[in-house]
């Protein structure tokens, strides 16, 4: 019996992948609601409710500081169980094959690295909330050991090695995107003769920039996302569907 045949737009995207020799995956928000991350930069979430504590104030108040982390170890109960979805296992299985070089992301989540990707195969634009790091120099913490310090004592958490500021290992308001990060997205977006943006609303820059020059240096551009964006009509293919179900079908992952 002939399979069913896949619609248009997926069987568009499968072409696309089944030809690309390096292809490079830019991922945003919209992959992990699925995991059940809620996309906080989204009408209504979390960061249109809370005024976001930019980087200056986190150096320089210690009230800033308790209060930074007693919202991340509040929002414990959704990055402590999230597990990496069928977008992510799909995405997962084309660096496996070799179709993907590297995955870009825009998430904090961990959930690439999660799903088996190497790590050195994983550019985390915005770093990274499941582990925190000194801000100077750079020992590394986890979330649950410096929650039950900071139960007894309300403190916000200091090195144990240097007395530096401990923070999550993300990139905050005010801070500077990781340079080193942003070098090497910006080679692997040029090296690459397939950009597929998956579960980004393309509008927050420097990050979004990546597509646009991707298609000016000659790649075939693919955007998967739930909704349209604004950078639809630069690409060659876009899937507007559910993430999750669409890359596993593609891929053929479950
Ligand atoms: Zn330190």
């Amino acid at each position: 019996m002939a399979p069913e045949a896949a619609p248009a737009d997926l069987a568009a995207l499968g072409r696309l992948v089944a030809t690309a020799r390096r292809a490079v995956i830019f991922t945003g928000a919209g992959i992990s609601t699925e995991s059940g991350i809620p996309d906080f930069r989204s009408p209504g979430g979390l960061w249109t409710k809370q005024t976001p504590i930019d980087f200056d104030s986190f150096l320089a108040s210690e009230g800033a500081r308790v209060e930074s982390w007693r919202r991340r170890f509040e929002s414990e109960a959704i990055f402590g169980a999230a597990r990496p979805n069928r977008g992510h296992r799909a995405v997962a299985e084309l660096v496996r094959r070799g179709t993907v070089s590297t995955v870009i992301t825009q998430n904090i989540d961990g959930l690439h690295h999660a799903s088996g990707i190497p790590a050195e195969q994983v550019i985390e634009l915005h770093g990274n909330t499941t582990f925190a790091h000194c801000l100077d120099c750079l020992a590394r913490y986890e979330i649950a050991a410096l929650r039950a310090e900071f139960e007894r004592d309300s403190r916000a958490p200091r090195c144990a090695r240097c007395g530096g500021f401990v923070k999550t290992a993300t990139v905050s308001f005010g801070q500077a995107m990781p340079a080193e990060a942003m070098r090497r997205a910006q080679a692997e977006t040029l090296a690459c003769d397939l950009f597929i943006a998956v579960g980004s609303s393309l509008v927050v820059y420097p990050a979004a920039g990546f597509p646009e020059i991707a298609k000016r240096n000659g790649a075939a551009l693919a955007i998967v996302n739930r909704d349209p964006t604004q950078l639809d009509d630069l690409a060659d293919i876009v899937v507007n569907r559910p993430i999750g179900a669409a890359l596993g079908d593609v891929v053929n992952v479950e």
